[in-house]
């Protein structure tokens, strides 16, 4: 109900604006000022009104932001202090590991959805579908209508996202892949992928990551090995069904020793640079029956 009367409020404050010849942006001062004068009418209650400015107050703007070269998704959502979720969901990033330089991102610059309106979207529905208040969802873009209209862009703040790293086993690369049901051990920048590396054989994936980032299992299994490894340092390795293994190494902490049982997802160790390492990150390996396997061809 109030929203009716609110939109009859911002036409009224419209009007205010054009007689007073000034059509600019204006500062809350500006709008305190003009709601203060609203306020002796007996049309609007000073209650209205107060609710108005807070209406101004909650709106939620949205970032726009270009990949530049060395960024993550991770280190991007650190920088502007919402969730790795908000920025994947919100660009419907499948792989948050694989991103490029030049992509243009658009999220909003708190933690929530920035959704597009499709055909038949209700705010009702939504906020249902999202768990958020009606309100949130209101305020944030300073509706003025309950009609929405397909193709425009909608921040839901606080909406319930998926967990981006369980999202990214769900989805494949298609082609050679082999679909293990892994999640990603962490996710961060590539430093080095499986292969020639000056002059040796790179047995397994370098993920960067900061000291002390968790690191998951990315399956289900035991703990085979748990501790000083030499050149690994601080190394886990991990025995899955179907003779699969996969193995840790250069943490600074370890979260598992020897028979524990770990679930995916669960946190085994902690980034470091431990061993022969030259900055912190995760060195991840495959084994299938004992013989390595690009482990880029087993991750989602
Ligand atoms: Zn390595």
């Amino acid at each position: 109900m109030f929203k009716l009367v609110l939109s009859g409020l911002v036409a009224a404050l419209l009007v205010t604006m054009l007689f007073a010849g000034t059509v600019a942006a204006h500062s809350i001062e500006d709008v305190e000022a003009m709601v203060a004068e609203l306020a002796e009418s007996e049309y609007y209650s000073p209650e209205l009104c107060m609710r108005y400015l807070e209406y101004k107050q909650q709106r939620v703007e949205v970032i726009s932001y270009t990949v530049v070269k060395g960024d993550t998704l991770i280190g991007i959502s650190e920088r502007f202090g919402v969730s790795l979720a908000t920025i994947s969901e919100s660009n419907k990033i499948e792989n948050p590991n694989l991103i490029r330089v030049g992509q243009q991102l658009h999220f909003p610059e708190v933690s929530g959805l920035l959704y597009t309106v499709v055909q038949g979207d209700e705010l009702t529905a939504l906020a249902d579908k999202y768990e958020v208040e009606y309100e949130a969802i209101w305020f944030a873009n300073s509706l003025d209508s309950e009609e929405l209209v397909p193709g425009t862009r909608l921040v839901i703040p606080g909406a319930k996202l998926p967990d981006p790293l369980l999202r990214a086993r769900s989805v494949s690369r298609g082609g050679s892949h082999v679909n293990c049901g892994f999640i990603w051990p962490l996710l961060g920048k590539l430093s080095s992928t499986y292969g020639m590396r000056r002059g040796s054989f790179h047995w397994g994936i370098d993920i960067i990551g900061r000291v002390g980032a968790p690191i998951y299992a990315v399956a289900g299994g035991v703990v085979t090995s748990a501790g000083w490894a030499g050149t690994y340092g601080y190394m886990v390795a991990l025995e899955h069904k179907s003779g699969i293994s996969t193995l840790y190494a250069h943490a600074t902490r370890l979260n598992v020793t020897i028979g524990d049982r770990v679930s995916q997802g669960d946190v085994i160790a902690y980034v470091g640079s431990t061993g022969h390492s030259t900055g912190p990150h995760l060195h991840f390996e495959v084994k299938v029956n004992g013989r390595y396997v690009n482990p880029l061809s087993r991750l989602p």
